[in-house]
């Protein structure tokens, strides 16, 4: 909590497509916060995974991977639309985190426990720094329990298909809406066991609101919350 009853740190959890990292971003923003995407260390290290030929079954050499690599999340250096910089041992791998490759094998990555675990620590230095928002699965649950404000988001499974087909068709990609929805379906069906409700959470249904309107509702709750509190 600072001088003016906002808090120090606040997690953004929910599922695939669930307006999380738009949200995020925006917050933060307006707070003059930083944002912090937790996916991108699990992505960060599924690129690095398949790049180095390590079998997707071989948990130790993750972990051994996880812990040696340099991992560092800057704000944008290169104006390309990014909303961060990601680099591994000083190279830019910023691009490639959003490849097909990447999100088809990320959520077997990030399921073992000894992946969760080595990479928990990298998020909570950073989440200790205070003045962040921070976007994920398990953020308020397991990374940052002690958070003194929690979102918990949620939508349809019709709605964040259409909104993550929208995004690729946007990119230029030839996608079905079927086949984004399967995707989708496959993605929760793996991150199930991952994506942590907190029990202290404010828990905002998303469907039909733009993003705008989310973080009017957002900033008059910290608002109210902050007069409760001075
Ligand atoms: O949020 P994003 O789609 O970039 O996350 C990619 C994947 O990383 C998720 O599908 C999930 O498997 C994993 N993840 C996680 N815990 C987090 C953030 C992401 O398991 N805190």
């Amino acid at each position: 909590m600072n001088d003016q009853g906002l808090p120090s740190v606040i997690t953004i959890d929910g599922p695939a497509a669930s307006g999380k990292s738009t949200l995020g971003a925006l917050l933060a923003r307006h707070l003059g916060y930083t944002y912090f995407d937790t996916g991108v260390l699990y992505r960060a290290l599924t690129y690095l995974v398949l790049q180095r030929g390590i079998a997707l079954d071989d948990v130790a050499a993750m972990v051994r991977l996880a812990h040696d690599v340099d991992l560092q999340v800057l704000p944008a250096t290169v104006d390309d639309g990014r909303q961060y910089t990601v680099l591994a041992d000083g190279e830019d791998i910023t691009r490639q985190l959003r490849s097909q490759e990447v999100e088809r094998h990320v959520s077997i990555v990030s399921a073992y426990p000894e992946v969760r675990t080595a990479l928990r620590d990298q998020q909570r230095r950073i989440g200790l720094q205070g003045r962040v928002v921070m976007v994920g699965r398990d953020i308020g649950s397991v990374v940052m329990p002690d958070a003194d404000f929690k979102i918990f988001l949620l939508a349809s499974p019709e709605e964040r298909a259409r909104r993550r087909y929208n995004e690729l068709r946007a990119q230029g990609q030839e996608v079905s809406y079927e086949s984004v929805y399967r995707d989708l379906q496959r993605r929760d069906a793996l991150d199930r066991h991952n994506t942590l409700q907190p029990a202290d959470a404010y828990v905002v249904h998303t469907d039909g609101l733009t993003p705008t309107e989310v973080v009017s509702t957002l900033l008059a709750m910290l608002e109210q919350r902050a007069r409760t509190l001075r």
